[in-house]
C-alpha cells in the first residue's frame, strides 16, 4: 500500500474533541497503538502527521517502530493568532513568536514545520470558506523563514489566494488546497511543489445526513476536476486522507483517498497515477524527516 501523507493521530475520525480529551491528563498510549494497528491491518507503512498541540504525534513517534511504521511529525502545528488551527497546535503573534515556534519545533526534532495558512470548509456551502486565510507577505514570509532554517513545509492551504502565494514562496507541499482557479492550478502544475487534495474528507460525508448531499457533492466534484487538471500537466501528486478527520478512520481512510484519486484521473491512467504518487512519497519521505 502507498503511506499516509496527512493524518492526525490524534483524531479518530468521529469525535475529535472526545479523541483529544483522551489525552487531557497526558499523552495516552491506548489511542495511539489503537490507530497505528489499524494502519498495520491496512499494510500502511510510511505515515506523515500534521502535529499536534499535546505531544501526542512526538509520542507516536516513539512507539511506531513497533509497527513497523515509518512516522514523521511536525510536533505541533503552527498558526497565526485568531485564526484557524487552534486544534493542531501553537499560535504566534507577530514575526518574532513564529520564528522562535519554527526554532522551537527543530530544536526539539521536528521533522518539518507544518503552518496553517487559511480557513476549512464549510461542508453545508459550496464555495465558502471559514475564513480568508492570511496574507500573501505573511504565507511568504512564514515559508522563506522556515526554509532558511533548513527546514521543509508542509502547509494548510484552501483559497485561491493563500494557494498562490504560498506555490509562489517555493511550498513544499499543499494540503487540501480546495477552491483553486485556473490560473493557480497550472502555476501549481509547473512547480515542485506536491499537492495533498484530501479528498476523503468530502468524499465520505457523502450521505452521511450530516451535510447537505448536493453542497458536498459539488465541493467533491469540484476538486477531482481540480486532481485531473492538474495529472494532465504533469504536477506533482501526493496521496494523503487527512485520516483523523470526521468519518475519515485511520487506513480506510487512505484506501477511500486512493479510490477517489484513480477516479479522478481515469481508470485507464491509473499506472501513471502510481508512479506519480510513489515519486512524490519518496521525495517526502527523503525529504521531510528531521536532520
Ligand atoms: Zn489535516
Amino acid at each position: 500500500m502507498f503511506g499516509e501523507c496527512h493524518a492526525h493521530i490524534i483524531m479518530d475520525g468521529k469525535n475529535y474533541k472526545a479523541a483529544v480529551g483522551l489525552h487531557r491528563d497526558g499523552v495516552a498510549d491506548g489511542p495511539i497503538r489503537e490507530h497505528f494497528a489499524a494502519w498495520q491491518q491496512a499494510d500502511v507503512t510510511f505515515v506523515r502527521d500534521g502535529g499536534d498541540a499535546r505531544g501526542v504525534s512526538a509520542r507516536a513517534r516513539e512507539i511506531a517502530p513497533e509497527y513497523g511504521i515509518d512516522y514523521r511529525t511536525p510536533l505541533f502545528a503552527i498558526h497565526k493568532k485568531g485564526h484557524y488551527g487552534g486544534i493542531v497546535g501553537l499560535a504566534f503573534n507577530g514575526r518574532e513568536e513564529y520564528r522562535e515556534l519554527v526554532r522551537r519545533a527543530k530544536r526539539e526534532g521536528a521533522d518539518f514545520i507544518k503552518i496553517m495558512v487559511s480557513g476549512l470548509m464549510e461542508f453545508d456551502r459550496y464555495g465558502v470558506l471559514t475564513e480568508e486565510g492570511l496574507s500573501a507577505e505573511e504565507i511568504r514570509e512564514m515559508i522563506e523563514t522556515a526554509h532558511d532554517m533548513g527546514m521543509k513545509v508542509m502547509a494548510h492551504c484552501n483559497g485561491d489566494g493563500p494557494a498562490r502565494a504560498a506555490i509562489r514562496a517555493g511550498l513544499d507541499t499543499l494540503e487540501h488546497g480546495d477552491y483553486l482557479e485556473r490560473d493557480t492550478l497550472d502555476m501549481l502544475a509547473e512547480s515542485r511543489t506536491i499537492w495533498v487534495p484530501t479528498l476523503a474528507p468530502t468524499g465520505n460525508l457523502l450521505g452521511c445526513g450530516r451535510y447537505p448531499d448536493e453542497q458536498v457533492e459539488q465541493i467533491l466534484r469540484r476538486q477531482m476536476k481540480c486532481v485531473r487538471y492538474v495529472f494532465d500537466r504533469g504536477g506533482r501528486l501526493g496521496l494523503g486522507s487527512d485520516a483523523g478527520a470526521y468519518l475519515v478512520p485511520h487506513g480506510q481512510g487512505l484506501l477511500d483517498e486512493y479510490a477517489l484519486m484513480k477516479q479522478a484521473v481515469g481508470p485507464e491512467r491509473v499506472p501513471e497515477l502510481n508512479e506519480r504518487l510513489r515519486e512524490s512519497e519518496s521525495w517526502i519521505k527523503k525529504e521531510m524527516k528531521r536532520g
